[in-house]
């Protein structure tokens, strides 16, 4: 299908973005990578009257820094970027792993972080992984402000993004060194969009025992969550099977997912006690917290 006729615009400031959004509001819609909104154009489940594509913003909103604590990434990075950033394999192996699994090669050279995170999809990759970073994003608007990822994914396809304001950054504050991480994506075919993902980063206290544990669960729920009591359950023990096992049920706890193509409600609650279960292995593993692998939940 054609989408609905609109006009176009390639500013060259993020000024002249912000000049442009306030003038057009809800009638407009911001282009990045247009792997997300291009299709719901055509499908005209959205037919903005203006888009306003965000290409001449390269040079200023694609980059990845490290920047002490934390790393910063530029809105306009596409996953390819992450994908291949040494910066990020050396403080946050976590997120090139995350990048390998989105989509295939062309939406990994097209797609932005930016745009993941604006979009919001139940079943995107990045919340996920920026959720168990406690990560944060710079949106600029009127003012700029800072808010947390647990705090800007509001409900499917709903974030806490105005219409007159730009996601610019995306802050992901570096896990310490010798932390374990662990990303778990399950999907029907290579390709595709979860059925459950899940990212796990544990922090070893150096006597065997975990530190801090935080296990961020996606496409199961509205939103991603953060299994809150199961990675109060990890900290300060020694982590054995049947802990594990434990602890993959609490983290499935919170799960409310739907029956659809991919999998009963019930398949899908049995599968994230699954892929937590195998994403903690990981993760404890690669932390020197090796777990005597039993049954699996
Ligand atoms: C076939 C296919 C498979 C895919 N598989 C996966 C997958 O496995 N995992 C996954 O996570 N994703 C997947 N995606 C989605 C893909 O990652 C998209 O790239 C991403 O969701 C949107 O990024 P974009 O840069 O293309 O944004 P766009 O499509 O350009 O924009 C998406 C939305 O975000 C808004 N927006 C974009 N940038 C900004 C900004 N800086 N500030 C404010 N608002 C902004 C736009 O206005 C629009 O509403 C897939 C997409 C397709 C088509």
């Amino acid at each position: 299908m054609y989408p609905r006729k609109f006009s176009y615009v390639a500013p060259n400031s993020v000024g002249e973005v912000l000049r442009l959004l306030r003038r057009y509001g809800d009638e407009a819609k911001l282009l990045a990578g247009g792997q997300s909104l291009i299709p719901m154009m055509k499908l005209r489940i959205v037919g903005p009257s203006v888009v306003i594509d965000l290409k001449n913003l390269k040079g200023r909103l694609a980059y990845i820094k490290d920047g002490g604590r934390a790393v910063r990434i530029g809105a306009l990075t596409t996953h390819a970027e992450v994908e291949l950033s040494e910066t990020l394999r050396r403080e946050v192996p976590l997120l090139p792993e995350v990048a390998k699994w989105v989509g295939d090669m062309q939406i990994r050279n097209m797609g932005t972080l930016g745009g993941s995170l604006a979009h919001s999809d139940p079943a995107a990759d990045w919340p996920v992984a920026m959720l168990a970073l406690d990560a944060s994003v710079t949106v600029q608007g009127q003012r700029r402000r800072v808010v947390p990822v647990s705090r800007f994914h509001r409900g499917p396809f709903t974030t806490a993004l105005k219409p007159t304001e730009l996601l610019t950054e995306i802050t992901v504050p570096k896990p310490p060194k010798g932390h374990g991480w662990s990303w778990k994506k399950f999907e029907r075919k290579a390709g595709d969009f979860a059925t459950v993902n899940v990212a796990a980063i544990v922090v070893p206290d150096g006597q065997g025992r975990v530190k801090s544990a935080s296990i961020a669960v996606g496409s199961v729920s509205s939103v991603p969550y953060r299994a809150a009591r199961a990675e109060r359950m990890l900290r300060g023990k020694r982590p054995d099977a049947e802990l594990l096992n434990g602890v993959a049920e609490a983290a499935a706890e919170p799960a409310q997912p739907t029956s659809d193509l991919r999998g009963s409600a019930e398949y899908k609650k049995w599968l994230t006690r699954v892929m937590v279960r195998r994403a903690l292995e990981e993760a404890l593993s690669r932390a020197g917290l090796s777990v005597e692998v039993a049954q699996h939940a």
